[in-house]
C-alpha cells in the first residue's frame, strides 16, 4: 500500500470507530494517528508525546495514552513487549514482518519472510478465528556476538 493512501485509509477507519463508538473526534486523536503514520520506528508513549510536543501539538501524556488505547483497540496500532519492562507500539499497516530481538542488547531487528507469513495467513486453528499473529524470536545479534568472542578471546 503506498504511504499516502495507508495514511487515507488508517484514517477512514479510525473515523469509522469513532463514530461507531459515539466517541468525539478530536484534532489530537487525528494529529497522534498521523504522527504514529509518519513513523517508521517501533515507539514508546514517553517519546511519542516528546515528538508531539516537539511537532508542536500541545496533548497531553494522558491524551497519547487514550489515543494509543483506542488505536489499540481499532487495531491500528500493535502492542509489543519486546522482552522490556517498556512497552513498544507500532502502525499495523505496512508492518508485514517478523522482528528478532536480541536477548543481550535488546535491540530489534524487523525481517521479511514471504513464505513464513504466507504459511502463517492460510493456517486455521480449531474453534478460533485469528485476528492477526506476531512472531517473536529471540537470540543474539552479530554486534553481541562479535563482543562475545572478543571477550573469550582476551582472556585466553
Ligand atoms: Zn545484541
Ligand atoms: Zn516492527
Amino acid at each position: 500500500m503506498p504511504e499516502e493512501k495507508s495514511k487515507e485509509t488508517v484514517k477512514q477507519l479510525f473515523i469509522q470507530f469513532l463514530e461507531a463508538r459515539k466517541l468525539r473526534k478530536t484534532p489530537e486523536r487525528f494529529a497522534i494517528l498521523e504522527k504514529i503514520y509518519t513513523t517508521t520506528q517501533h515507539f514508546d508513549v514517553e517519546s511519542l508525546h516528546e515528538a508531539m510536543i516537539e511537532n508542536g501539538y500541545r496533548v497531553s501524556k494522558a491524551t497519547v495514552y487514550n489515543t494509543i488505547d483506542l488505536l489499540l483497540e481499532a487495531n491500528l496500532v500493535r502492542k509489543h513487549q519486546f522482552g522490556g519492562n517498556l512497552a513498544q507500539y507500532e502502525r499495523v499497516y505496512n508492518t508485514n514482518h517478523h522482528h528478532l530481538i536480541c536477548v543481550k542488547c535488546g535491540k530489534v531487528r524487523e525481517v521479511k519472510d514471504l513464505d513464513l507469513m504466507s504459511t502463517l495467513n492460510t493456517r486455521k486453528f480449531n474453534k478460533f478465528t485469528t485476528s492477526y499473529y506476531t512472531l517473536y524470536v529471540y537470540g543474539v545479534c552479530s554486534r553481541c556476538n562479535r563482543k562475545k568472542t572478543k571477550d573469550k578471546n582476551e582472556k585466553k
